[in-house]
């Protein structure tokens, strides 16, 4: 019997509102070495894509941090993944934190956009995790759930699907509280698990990333564990550095 082997850990870069030309050049000459061992993709802000897939090597896939769910209309500022795909951008960040507390993103909308991407060819990234206050009265389970279920429910119909899943506990973004590895780990089996009860797709290909505070200091305990595929990273990701050096990390390297 074939068994197929497992991807790559995978490390992708969020510069959220953040970079600049420089930047982007910075990461082109820095990062222009294919690693091995190791998938690495990079989200600038979308007006930098071009700047950025054009200067960076073939190796590393370059991608956007949102998008909408219509192919084309009357939607004043919005990009559809049609016209992401046409450009090259080989995935897209949906559901981070931020777009759903800040501009009001609902599961339902995060889970119509990733249906969006897949039919166009865009891997979708579904950020998906809990607040504090949810995690201190013993939801985080549940709220994770209700957002990975809610994809699931919108996409498993879908074959064959390239997604990826961040489990990215909010309080852990932007804040130097990195998670447990312990308790990242029990969030991303309990994914895990909700993808092979829930779907017919190979729970084991599906990368899921741990976001939150990732730095060079801890990648290493966090990437051990079984679960964990790789990361999504902010803050760090602005110093070309330090993301190398969590790219080598996730590689074993
Ligand atoms: C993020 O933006 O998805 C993120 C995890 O940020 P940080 O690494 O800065 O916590």
């Amino acid at each position: 019997m074939l068994t197929q082997s497992l991807p790559n850990p995978l490390v992708v870069a969020n510069w959220k509102m953040h970079g600049s030309l420089e930047l982007c050049q910075e990461y082109s000459i820095k990062l222009n070495a294919s690693s091995p061992g190791v998938d690495v993709w990079v989200a600038p802000p979308s007006i930098y894509f071009h700047r950025l897939s054009d200067s960076i090597s073939p190796a590393i896939q370059v991608g956007v941090q949102n998008l909408y769910w219509e192919q084309s209309g009357a939607f004043t500022g919005e990009l559809a993944p049609s016209m992401l795909a046409e450009l090259g951008a080989s995935f897209a960040i949906i559901g981070h934190s931020e777009r759903r507390t800040m501009f009001g993103e609902t599961d339902q909308h995060v889970a119509r956009k990733c249906s969006a991407c897949i039919d166009s060819g865009v891997i979708p990234i579904v950020c998906v995790g809990e607040s504090i206050s949810q995690r201190e009265t013993g939801n985080a389970r549940r709220v994770v759930s209700e957002q990975v279920s809610s994809i699931l429910r919108a996409c498993d119909s879908k074959s064959p699907v390239q997604i990826v899943f961040a489990y990215e506990p909010i309080w852990a973004i932007g804040t130097g509280a990195v998670a447990e590895p312990s308790d990242a780990e029990d969030m991303h089996c309990h994914v895990r698990s909700m993808i092979l009860e829930s779907t017919e797709w190979d729970a084991k290909q599906i990368r899921i990333l741990y976001g939150g505070s990732v730095k060079v200091e801890n990648a290493a305990a966090l990437v051990a564990q079984q679960n964990i595929d790789g990361f999504l990273v902010g803050g760090a990701s602005l110093e070309v550095d330090s993301f190398k050096r969590i790219c080598q990390i996730a590689a074993g390297v």
